[in-house]
């Protein structure tokens, strides 16, 4: 299944060019009151709301994707865990460019680990990044994104991916420049979730899938999740050793090579196979 949210905080189930609006089976959610879990209701209960939304959509109303306002496909994410220079050419052309570096030294990931974006930077693909500040270089990094389903503490990986509810395409927008990375990259919408997320089931193996990024329909990225350093499953039995992931919790599991500059006017689209395109205009 692809599932998305839309304008006014509606759920649809994508089904090619459109969307069927499914809404209703959110109902089944338990209530709340204050203080709300930190966790995505929508994601911890997707076991159970799976064969509502399908219940649902031999009646919904049928809209065209073209048509709505893509939201992030996850509202609330407890933390959005990012993982740096995960790919060897990226490293390489990392280590290169001054512009990239910033004449610090590019320490793999095996040794400096993940780091986290805060929350607050993410938007959906209908919003578009905000160049904020045009003085610095502003960079896209397309990133398979895995969404954590249960809970996972000291997961082997072996068992990595059963806590994986479903992926979508995720931009982690970047400044270049001296500070820590979780300034530079937690910027308003700097974390482009989308178009919507494509469950675990249906998706299958995250390895061996395409990623390409153009800007201005120019190519940009074009590389395969194959060559990650640390694979999904790592990043998830790795990073499970140091904090719990909850349900909601979303892990950029890292760009490749060509990583590049963005300015106002530009439009990004963002593809991998399995999940679609995403298009996203800079402002
Ligand atoms: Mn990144």
């Amino acid at each position: 299944m692809k599932i998305c949210r839309f304008d006014d905080n509606r759920l649809g189930l994508v089904d090619g060019d459109k969307i069927l609006d499914v809404t209703s089976a959110l109902d089944a959610l338990p209530a709340y009151r204050y203080p709300l879990p930190r966790t995505d209701q929508l994601i911890e209960n997707l076991d159970m709301l799976k064969p509502r939304i399908l219940e649902a959509a031999k009646s919904a109303k049928c809209v065209p994707v073209s048509s709505v306002t893509l939201l992030p496909p996850v509202a609330n994410p407890g933390k959005v865990v990012a993982a740096p220079v995960n790919y060897k050419a990226h490293l390489e052309e990392s280590r290169a460019d001054v512009e990239i570096n910033h004449n610090r030294q590019v320490i793999e990931i095996q040794t400096i680990g993940m780091f986290l974006k805060a929350t607050s930077s993410i938007v959906g693909a209908s919003e578009g990044v905000k160049v904020s500040l045009p003085e610095r270089r502003n960079d896209h990094e397309i990133e398979l994104v895995a969404i954590i389903g249960k809970k996972a503490r000291n997961v082997s990986k072996e068992d990595a991916l059963n806590y994986v509810a479903g992926y979508c395409t995720g931009l982690d927008m970047t400044i270049r420049g001296p500070e820590e990375r979780s300034l530079r990259k937690s910027l308003d919408t700097f974390t482009v979730l989308g178009p919507w997320f494509v469950t675990a089931d249906e998706f299958g193996e995250p390895s061996g899938q395409q990623m390409v990024l153009t800007v201005n329909d120019e190519p940009r990225q074009n590389a395969n999740t194959r060559d990650l350093i640390l694979s999904v499953r790592d990043l998830i039995s790795w990073g499970s050793t140091f904090y719990t992931f909850q349900p909601g919790d979303i892990l950029m599991t890292g760009t490749p090579e060509g990583v590049n500059r963005v300015v106002a006017g530009d439009t990004i689209k963002a593809t991998i196979d399995k999940i679609g395109t995403m298009s996203v205009k800079v402002r």
